[in-house]
């Protein structure tokens, strides 16, 4: 439970919803630095387990390779335990999570036993063409995690991250045109019914994502602004 004294029931909880390549890891973080609001991204929780060689990382990875979805169970537990940090106290940005409706569902559970509810859930609307695109050719600098893409994106002076001045970079295993392919796949079949799940709930804005990712991070400026005013 938490602590009511410190913690405002209004404290913002924002689902940012889209396939693989939508540009939600990219507006999360911006969020993440406008407004304070903690990124969770199960992703990013999942490579870290991989990486730690956790026993649900050990699960995780021939999944994650496979461009599939990991179970509901692990990504569960690992989100469940990460929201129960302090930190996200200040409100969060869910990238990545839900992505079944088994999770959306324990994800209202989690929250409603701590007063909270969801504000929006944004879902990001690409045309799936281009996500293969924009997915093959990214990579993140290896220090502070900063996106830049082969085709859209270069660091201004070549090999030097431009937020951070790090030189080395890191490309994901599963951003190939095969993985992509199964990704997009696990997201219609599995993901693409939560936008149904929200609006039902009236928390579902779309809003279209295949613009500049300034204007998109406007849109999506103006939605917390609202949701937290
Ligand atoms: P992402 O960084 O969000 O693109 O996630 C990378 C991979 O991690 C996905 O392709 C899945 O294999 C796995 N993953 C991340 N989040 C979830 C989730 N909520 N449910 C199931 N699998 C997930």
């Amino acid at each position: 439970m938490m602590d009511g004294a410190n913690t405002p029931a209004t404290a913002p909880v924002l689902i940012l919803l889209g396939p693989p390549g939508a540009g939600k890891g990219t507006q999360a973080r911006m969020l993440e630095e406008t407004f304070g609001l903690v990124q969770l991204s199960t992703g990013d929780l999942l490579r870290a387990a991989v990486a730690a060689g956790t026993e649900a990382g050990q699960r995780a990875k021939a999944v994650m390779e496979a461009g599939e979805l990991v179970s509901d169970d692990i990504v569960i537990a690992i989100l469940r335990d990460r929201l129960a940090e302090a930190d996200c106290a200040k409100g969060v940005i869910l990238d990545g999570f839900p992505r079944t409706t088994v999770q959306a569902e324990a994800l209202d559970g989690l929250l409603s036993e701590s007063g909270q509810k969801i504000n929006a859930a944004v879902s990001l609307e690409v045309d799936d063409a281009a996500m293969v695109t924009r997915i093959s050719g990214r990579y993140t600098c290896g220090a502070c995690g900063e996106g830049y893409h082969d085709s859209f994106k270069q660091p201004a002076k070549a090999g030097t991250c431009d937020k951070c001045g790090g030189t080395e970079f890191k490309r994901r295993a599963d951003d190939n045109a095969e993985t992509v392919a199964a990704r997009l796949e696990a997201y219609h079949a599995q993901t693409a019914p939560l936008i149904d799940y929200y609006a039902a709930q009236h928390a579902l804005i779309g809003i279209d994502a295949m613009g500049e990712i300034e204007d998109i991070a406007g849109k999506l400026a103006a939605i917390v602004k609202t949701a937290t005013a």
